[in-house]
């Protein structure tokens, strides 16, 4: 007799907290338009997307940093980005942190390194997003507005979208370990994962060497988490090109992200 009322009451709760965060109309079309890679998906997607967007603006906290102002529209680009992955998967898959740190441009970090001699050499590095676990998830306004996704398009860079690569590195990390191995339910599953993503990153970084241009960011020849942070960012944003070019990774992504977006 608990479990119905039990279950009533969760669906009351989520129906206060979808009404209290609703996404306003103009705002969802403005989304939709401005990256169109979320616009395309089908119109039952898309209501999903919109339910879960909610929630995660009902659930994490965003803080702008340096004076930084997070508008609703940067929250809601944010989360709509954010939560395509996790389409099919549910939002527990973002369990693990509640902040979310936004700042204007690219942060830049003093480093100290020392080379083979002793020499320590100071150095600046950048970066436009970081994930680590139990959070904060820093993103850099900078990389991830719709401008900056509408000049790399004209560029013909390769496709990308922040928020993807920071939450990709989320969901490989909720089992504890960054090792672009997320929780898979079978051990089939496990040694079919393991083996293909090495075999098609392998089969990437010869290609990024010999200098040729490929779907995923050059970037994910550095490492492996980083290449599945890479893949999952083209498999959202540009899946037809990723099932033409590795289709055997498109296939351990479809198999785990439950979506088949090339085939749209
Ligand atoms: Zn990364």
């Amino acid at each position: 007799m608990l479990r119905p009322l039990f279950q009533r009451w969760r669906q009351y709760r989520e129906q206060r907290l979808l009404a209290r965060h609703a996404i306003p109309d103009t705002l969802w079309q403005l989304t939709l338009l401005r990256y169109p890679f979320i616009g395309q998906r089908s119109a039952d997607d898309l209501a999903e997307l919109r339910r879960l967007c909610s929630l995660f603006l009902a659930s994490k906290e965003f803080h702008g940093a340096g004076g930084f102002e997070v508008t609703d529209e940067i929250a809601v680009y944010v989360a709509a980005q954010a939560c395509l992955p996790i389409l099919k998967l549910g939002l527990q898959w973002y369990d693990g942190f509640v902040g979310i740190v936004m700042h204007e441009g690219q942060v830049v970090v003093p480093r100290e390194e020392m080379d083979e001699d002793g020499v320590v050499h100071a150095y600046e590095d950048s970066f436009s997003g970081e994930a680590m676990p139990g959070g904060p998830l820093v993103l850099a306004w900078s990389e991830v507005s719709p401008e900056a996704h509408e000049e790399r398009l004209e560029g013909f860079d390769p496709v990308y979208s922040v928020v993807i690569h920071e939450f990709a590195h989320v969901i490989d990390m909720r089992d504890g370990t960054l090792n672009a191995a997320p929780a898979l339910s079978t051990r089939d599953a496990q040694a079919d994962w393991q083996a293909t993503l090495q075999a098609e990153w392998e089969w990437f970084y010869q290609q990024v060497d010999a200098g040729y241009a490929t779907v995923i960011d050059p970037y994910g020849a550095d490492a492996l988490d980083e290449f599945f942070a890479v893949a999952v960012e083209a498999f959202f944003v540009a899946p037809r090109g990723l099932k033409q070019e590795q289709p055997q990774l498109y296939r351990i992504l479809r198999d785990f992200f439950r979506q088949d977006p090339a085939g749209l």
